[in-house]
């Protein structure tokens, strides 16, 4: 590697269209000159650090908009898995236009690449929309301990959870989910959302939250347990703390001014929150109605973090439009839930993740009391709501296990019985629905240019959405490893 190569994938900043191709094209034949420019409509090769080579070990780098020439995009040899739940169809094309939106899906051989089209084969490999978590926390990620998770919850600023949701939105990107739901955070949310937008960041399609509200000394009261004399001041409703149904309404509308997508609500105690038991109820009827009648004011769904069956219970009945988590659920709140139309998030690979922590020792005693008692009954209500034909929407609680892992809930879901084509509509039109967007979660034309492609067959083996070959967000290739 030369070290105007080097250079450019150290610095990862912007450069001018294809440069870093040329550079690297300089490094190889000593030729051509880094500032060269391509002629127009000329289709830039893929830069090295996006297909990972061996030479770089570069792929993890996440790429510029500049390296993302925005063309044409052209995939030839599709076996399509549209994400509608029909059966897969071989020999296709997809053509997506270079405002990202998909033109054209046909048989192979009958679309002419338009000029300046960037072609990739894929060889007849199974061709996915871009995969949906529902439930993100993209600036928190897991510590190997208790007292290392309360450090850095002390020390941490805005400006250091924004940067470490950055890495994790290319994490995330990276692994096939070109849109998530982020359900609970803080400020930092909505400009890592608008950066991604700007494309100063890669990473996927954003739906915020902002901070989850809840009652004081709730789940979502994130100074429990914490000396209240070395804090400045106790959480109001700006950080989504607050008590009664006029307050609650208040944090709701103060979230929407900060430019929230969605609202989240913490309906019940949760696992890694301190003092708090698991099941119990948390915000009131009352409040959760209040709740619920703001956000649709402002045109918002609500989330609701729910373990126990009567806040669970609480929240349908006031009108929230999912359940995360969902871990105690009976047979007349699973009735309840389907003639209501409420998503289930069943978050399971994250029960597991903590399960496992709680038995390591990783988890404060609290914690893993609450772990170790939850992680049966998530398994056996996740069961039942499927059985008893609950919407599901892929959502992992992925920031509870590292970022990039979002496939495992997938595979999760699999092993406790959903059929993988359940799987992958979970993750894709299914969650689409949840989140009230019309143009992702399908292949089709109109809808944008969000895909992932695997080898072999996904709906026989779902562990292979772990890894993505290919992955197009808006018809950008963010990862090409084929
Ligand atoms: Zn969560």
């Amino acid at each position: 590697m030369c070290a105007a190569h080097r250079l450019l994938l150290r610095l990862a900043r912007p450069v001018a269209a294809c440069s870093l191709a040329l550079a690297v094209a300089a490094c190889t034949t000593g030729a051509r000159s880094e500032s060269e420019s391509p002629q127009e409509g000329a289709v830039c090769p893929v830069p090295d650090r996006l297909v990972g080579t061996e030479e770089t070990g570069a792929s993890e780098l996440p790429p510029t908009m500049d390296d993302l020439h925005q063309a044409p995009l052209l995939i030839r040899g599709a076996r399509l898995i549209d994400g509608s739940g029909g059966d897969p169809v071989a020999g296709v094309d997809l053509l997506i236009d270079a405002r990202g939106t998909i033109a054209a899906i046909e048989r192979s051989g009958t679309i002419d690449a338009p000029a300046g089209a960037q072609v990739i084969d894929v060889g007849g490999r199974s061709v996915l929309p871009g995969l949906i978590d529902a439930h993100t926390h993209l600036l928190s990620e897991p510590e190997g301990s208790y007292p290392e998770l309360v450090t850095r919850t002390l020390k941490e600023s805005e400006a250091d959870r924004a940067l470490r949701g950055a890495a994790n939105a290319w994490a995330t990107l990276r692994a096939g989910f070109t849109t998530v739901r982020n359900v609970g955070g803080s400020l930092a949310d909505r400009a890592l959302r608008d950066a991604i937008v700007d494309g100063r960041v890669p990473g996927p399609r954003m739906l915020v939250a902002n901070y989850s509200i809840g009652i004081t000394g709730g789940h979502c009261d994130h100074s429990n347990s914490v000396n209240p004399e070395k804090l400045s001041r106790d959480p109001d409703f700006r950080e989504g703390i607050a008590d009664g149904p006029d307050a609650v309404r208040r944090a709701v509308r103060y979230q929407v001014k900060q430019g929230a997508d969605v609202i989240k609500v913490c309906a019940t105690g949760g696992v890694l929150s301190q003092g708090d038991g698991v099941g119990a109820p948390q915000l009131t009827p009352a409040e959760l109605r209040a709740i619920v009648d703001e956000a649709n004011r402002a045109g918002r769904k609500v989330a609701a973090h729910a373990h126990g069956n009567q806040g669970i219970r609480d929240a349908v009945e006031a009108g929230v439009h999912s359940i995360e988590h969902g871990s105690v659920l009976d047979r007349p709140t699973v009735a309840q839930m389907r003639r209501r139309g409420v998503f289930l998030v069943p978050t399971t690979y994250a029960g597991h993740y903590v399960e496992e922590a709680a038995f390591g020792g990783r988890l404060s005693p609290d914690s893993a009391a609450k772990a170790k008692a939850i992680a049966p009954k998530m398994r056996e209500s996740f069961q039942l709501a499927y059985r008893s034909g609950v919407k599901i929407a892929n959502g992992s609680d992925a920031g509870v296990f590292p970022h990039g892992d979002n496939a495992r809930e997938l595979a999760e879901m699999v092993a406790l019985g959903m059929t993988p084509k359940d799987a992958i509509l979970a993750a894709t039109s299914r969650a689409a629905e949840l989140l009230g967007l019309t143009d992702i979660g399908q292949l089709a034309v109109g809808f944008r240019g969000d895909l992932l492609v695997v080898d072999g067959d996904p709906l026989e083996d779902i562990s292979l959405l772990k890894d993505p070959k290919l992955v197009v967000k808006d018809g950008r290739v963010y990862v090409r490893d084929l």
